[in-house]
């Protein structure tokens, strides 16, 4: 007896969503969509779901929710927020998808990081799906630009990530600002405590559910990470290339000018690679292009925009030196490989602080990775020989060709026993790999992505003289205490200004009236940058760098007084002094 599967006309969605269901390809609803939609259709209960990325969540929550809008009115009645600006904009495109037979639909994302006042005039036109990130919505809120007495329902998605990122203060504030009436509804990959007192206060008698992920992307992609240090990607590319003698990859690199350097060592250093970027003629791309599909090539290494229009069967390994700026930028490098049934692993080079990126990769792409180990040099080696004996083994012999020259030789090598020329001809091969891996390091750093996340999660978690080494600035803004600022909300403030969790955060110092904290150098001008013209509580935000407060021996002094105090039972005199380890 087969199975009957249920299909979205079953679930009662309407004409017009069915349409853009079909026109997506979407055949049959996934377990969460089974379950969340009829129940939204019909019931006003709150969920609670134990969802990953890949489960299908977006339509579960998208489609019933364009179903229940109605276009005439023109209020926010749906509003779903979710922690990054890439997210943001990924549901509100996916929301669109599913909408876009439905007249006068009007779907907006505010998010963080980019002008409000486009997305203010956004919202003028009358939105009925907002889809942002917490601190914009907040800051709209604020302004009265966003109105949300007739909004029937909320999702929070990635709620465990909202909390991680520092948003716990503005999803309650948003909550507040909703009616009462209102069902939410709540998805998380993790259930941790903070999520369980999110539920608590929040929703009330919630249905729970919990689903596996579905696969998506090409099933036949192995995508793996290799942790290293930033210094050592070169020699992980070199590494992967030596483990793989019959390689034939794309290598995708940031910039034009990485393209070209390490395309440059790669053919230094004796591989058969070359370059394609922006800057060759179409003649120069059409060479590296033929060579590369006659495999005289083996290894192209490319910007995103020269491999556009590439389109080659068999590449058995895609490699990102390094990340895509935009997350689904990865869907269109790994589905290079794995065509027409072919397997294909997709590899990518991190750093430590990079977690957050791949995770955010696989939220939006729906892939999962796994950790790879980076091959030791005697694991390359083994891998080489065996390689060489291979080929020896089956190699064609072109016995008329070779033949005139065959006495000559048999008589250079007559004194050599079978033992000797074996050896001979290994090492004739083989020594460049055993002089370049002799004493080679292991390249491996320990860590996951799935490290607790916090990680890279702006709470520092190296030690204290590790981050003592990373070159901070010192930053005022113009909000303290008084304007109900504390360490958490700062640091949700930076993440959804920089869109990351990346960026790492020193020393917090919450004043009355204003704040000072620090940031790695590099994050301190694009953080000033983001956060111009966005409002905190109502006020206007000012951040400029500060000078590097000088005193530290003062410092470990106070530390010491306040250890003494401590000891003695009394608290801490003046401002709270944070540091971002506590966070
Ligand atoms: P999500 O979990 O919402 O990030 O979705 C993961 C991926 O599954 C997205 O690429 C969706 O387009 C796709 N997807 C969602 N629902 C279905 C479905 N019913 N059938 C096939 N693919 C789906």
């Amino acid at each position: 007896m087969t199975e009957h599967k249920m299909t979205f006309r079953d679930i009662g969605l309407n004409e017009q969503i069915l349409s853009a269901v079909e026109a997506l390809g979407f055949e049959h609803p996934t377990p969460i969509q089974e379950e969340t939609i009829p129940h939204l259709l019909t019931s006003n209960q709150d969920i609670i779901a134990l969802a990953q990325t890949g489960t299908g969540k977006t339509a579960a929550f998208g489609l019933p929710a364009i179903h229940m809008t109605d276009v005439d009115e023109r209020s926010p009645q749906t509003l779903v927020l979710c922690p990054t600006r890439e997210l943001c904009m990924q549901i509100a495109k996916d929301m669109k998808d599913y909408g876009k037979f439905v007249k006068g639909l009007n779907i907006v994302a505010v998010y963080g990081g980019s002008s409000i006042d486009r997305q203010i005039k956004a919202l003028k036109k009358g939105a009925h799906i907002v889809v942002g990130t917490p601190g914009r919505t907040k800051d709209l809120i604020h302004r009265k630009k966003l109105k949300l007495e007739n909004v029937g329902r909320v999702i929070l998605d990635e709620a465990d990530e909202m909390l991680t990122m520092g948003f716990k203060e503005d999803l309650s504030a948003i909550l507040g600002e909703t009616p009462e009436d209102k069902q939410t509804l709540l998805f998380s990959a993790t259930m941790s405590k903070d999520i369980t007192s999110v539920t608590k206060k929040y929703m009330t008698d919630p249905l729970r559910l919990s689903v596996a992920a579905i696969n998506v992307g090409a099933a036949n992609v192995e995508h793996i990470y290799y942790m290293v240090p930033a210094r050592d990607r070169y020699q992980v590319l070199r590494r992967i290339a030596d483990s793989t003698p019959d390689i034939y990859g794309i290598v995708f690199c940031r910039t034009r000018r990485e393209t070209m350097e390490v395309a440059n060592k790669l053919m230094q250093d004796g591989y058969n690679a070359d370059a394609i970027h922006g800057e060759l003629s179409q003649a120069q791309r059409d060479d590296v292009m033929g060579k590369f599909r006659k495999r005289h090539i083996q290894m192209l290494v490319a910007t995103d925009v020269a491999a556009r229009g590439l389109d080659v069967d068999d590449i058995t390994h895609v490699v990102n030196y390094n990340l895509p700026d935009k997350a689904e930028i990865y869907t269109h490098r790994s589905g290079r490989t794995g065509r027409a049934g072919k397997s294909g692993i997709s590899v990518a080079i991190i750093h430590t602080r990079e977690t957050r990126r791949v995770r955010d990769i696989e939220r939006v792409s729906g892939v999962q990775f796994t950790k790879a180990l980076v091959p030791t040099g005697e694991e390359i080696c083994t891998n080489q020989l065996y390689a060489l004996i291979d080929k020896i083994v089956k190699v064609k012999i072109n016995g008329p060709q070779i033949e005139p020259f065959l006495p000559a030789i048999y008589e250079q090598l007559e004194g050599l026993s079978r033992e000797d020329l074996i050896q001979h001809f290994v090492s004739a091969e083989f020594n460049r790999f055993l002089s370049h891996y002799k004493n080679a390091r292991d390249l491996n750093v320990s860590g996951s992505i799935r490290d607790g996340k916090k990680r890279d999660d702006k709470i520092d978690k190296r030690s204290r003289s590790d981050r003592r080494k990373t070159p901070f600035a010192r930053l005022f803004i113009n909000v303290g205490k008084k304007n109900d600022l504390n360490p958490g909300r700062l640091i949700g403030v930076i993440n959804e200004a920089l869109d990351s969790g990346n960026a790492v955060i020193g020393e917090i110092e919450i004043l009355k009236k204003f704040s000072f904290f620090e940031i790695e150098e590099q994050a301190a001008m694009p953080l000033i940058k983001a956060l111009k013209g966005q409002e905190f509580e109502g006020i206007p935000l000012s951040v400029e760098i500060t000078a590097k407060k000088k005193p530290q021996r003062k410092w470990e002094f106070e530390r010491k007084k306040d250890f003494k105090r401590k000891k003695k039972g009394k608290g801490r005199r003046g401002e709270s002094r944070h540091r971002t380890k506590k966070w």
